[in-house]
């Protein structure tokens, strides 16, 4: 099978597999081989699905295709201001920022507009965005009540909806908030319901809401995979950067991803590395396409020694046969560390994740331990390294520049767990719009002021066309820093910066 015949046996159209193509997927996950013949037959979906599996392709790729066919008049329906045909709920703002720029990623040869909105930053922003042509508009529960609340969206046009890690949020005890939004959707719809587990509670809410639903099941990606050789070193925070240094020279290590939790982290840490004479570039939402598109080229063909991510920064970097992943920081969500080792071990070859864990990350290791259901080997410091000084330790704090006030953080109503809010989806303004930039009908020309469209890149129309970038900007083509006070919580805040002309928040 070829490479596009693989997704194309699927039945998915052109522009989708061209975006596939551009993405570097080269064969279906087992998720996306179940969910989406099922979902393009327009039936409902459960779908038992963690993060790392590549749902979030399961849904968008058939959701594109589904909202993009043509109709009876023989053209797709018309997109319209504040009328989403798509929802998809999600518990998180970062979670929500990840699945519209899927939908950008998949959606780039299409002409379909998305919308991305969340709590903990400014609403306005995200008002005038609904003002335009919505698509996909993708929400967290709490702001797109408030957004129900001011009349600013309406959900009457909804053919699909879905629920996207349900199970997380009713942990996060949204599911009054997902009732109420259920209350203002149409009834005739497609449901599709994607949670890693599907407890007691789960599967009420999935009773009361699919209809007649295909059910389908994956394996959790990454865990699985013998192949990876997993380690822990428990070590201070202050011998962390030394002891990379040690490892990387002394085992002649090439290809090393190292995850940092922050922006700020990956920098410093790559500059450390750089001193200690190994070749390190960071990757994270701040710098710029060409930057990171250069940085990933040079790690891919083994000039660069060593790249540090954030999460979020490292997704879509698909390297076979990438021997080295190292979690500096170990992450506060377990999943995001099985995606992260995921990235080693593959199509057979044989891949080592060390983890370096000080004391305070001794509690993100037992849930990782947890979650995977196998503990993690500690490993014994080299006999030859020999930790430095405490006068000349160093940590990723060093330099670290000033925080502004903390305040709540996530969805503006609820506590938002999870993940840390670092990477590069969504804008600072908590709106972004993005998809296509290549539709001559329903483009950025005809829809009215478009806010920030981070990473946006040159994108051809249906026609073939090249159609014109937009470039990243706030909504009134002016940077506007996020109003209303402090709305960044302890994990995710940090000083806005810009990056090309939008505001961003730096964890
Ligand atoms: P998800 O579970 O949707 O968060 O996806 C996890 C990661 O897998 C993301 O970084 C995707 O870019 C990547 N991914 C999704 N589908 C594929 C595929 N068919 N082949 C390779 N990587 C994929």
């Amino acid at each position: 099978m070829t490479l596009e015949s693989n997704f194309a046996s699927l039945g998915l159209a052109q522009p989708l597999l061209r975006a596939i193509a551009d993405a570097g997927y080269e064969t279906p996950t087992p998720i996306q081989l179940q969910a989406i013949p099922v979902v393009l037959t327009g039936r409902d979906l459960r779908a038992a699905a963690q993060t790392g599996t590549g749902k979030t392709a399961g849904f968008v790729l058939p959701i594109l295709q589904r909202l993009s066919a043509p109709g009876p008049d023989g053209k797709p329906a018309q997109s319209r201001a504040g009328k989403p045909r798509c929802l998809v709920l999600v518990p998180t703002r970062e979670l929500a920022a990840q699945v519209e720029e899927s939908v950008r990623t998949y959606g780039k040869y299409l002409s379909m507009t998305s919308l991305v909105v969340f709590g903990g930053v400014n609403i306005n922003p995200q008002i005038s965005a609904m003002r335009g042509k919505i698509d996909i508009l993708v929400a967290t529960p709490g702001r797109l009540l408030d957004h129900l609340g001011q009349r600013t969206v309406d959900l009457s046009a909804v053919e699909v909806l879905v629920l996207d890690e349900a199970d997380r949020m009713l942990d996060m005890g949204f599911i009054r908030d997902i009732r109420k939004v259920l209350a203002h959707l149409p009834k005739q719809r497609q449901n599709l319901m994607f949670s890693a587990t599907f407890a007691d509670e789960i599967r009420e809410l999935a009773d009361s809401m699919l209809h007649e639903p295909a059910s389908v099941e994956v394996a959790r990606r990454n865990t699985a995979s013998e192949l990876v050789t997993q380690s822990a070193y428990m070590v201070e925070k202050g011998i962390k950067r030394h002891l990379l240094s040690h490892l990387i020279k002394e085992g002649n290590w090439f290809q090393v991803l190292v995850f940092t939790r922050t922006k700020h982290g990956a920098n410093r840490l790559a500059e450390q590395l750089c001193k200690d004479g190994i070749e390190s570039l960071a990757i994270h939402g701040n710098k710029s396409q060409n930057a990171r598109t250069r940085a990933l080229a040079s790690f891919k063909d083994s000039s660069l020694q060593v790249l540090v991510a954030t999460d979020i920064a490292a997704r879509g970097l698909d390297i076979d046969q990438l021997p080295h992943v190292v979690n500096f920081e170990l992450p506060n969500v377990p999943e995001d560390y099985v995606h992260r080792i995921g990235r080693t071990g593959r199509a057979g070859s044989e891949g080592a994740a060390i983890s370096l864990v000080d004391r305070e990350e001794s509690k993100f290791l037992s849930d990782i331990e947890r979650l995977i259901k196998r503990p993690i080997p500690r490993a014994t410091l080299p006999a030859d390294f020999v930790p430095p000084p405490p006068s000349q330790r160093t940590t990723l704090d060093d330099d670290r520049p000033p925080r502004p006030p903390q305040g709540r953080r996530g969805d503006s109503r609820r506590p938002q767990g999870g993940a840390p809010a670092h990477g590069r989806g969504g804008s600072g303004q908590g709106a972004s719009r993005g998809a296509s930039q290549g539709a001559p009908a329903r483009g950025p020309s005809q829809g009215g002021p478009r806010p920030a469209q981070p990473g946006a890149v040159s994108a051809r129309s249906p026609s073939g066309m090249p159609s014109q970038a937009q470039p990243a900007r706030a909504p009134q083509g002016q940077p506007q820093p996020a109003r209303g006070g402090p709305r960044v919580g302890p994990r995710t805040g940090g000083a806005p910066v810009r990056s090309g002309s939008v505001l961003r928040r730096v964890p």
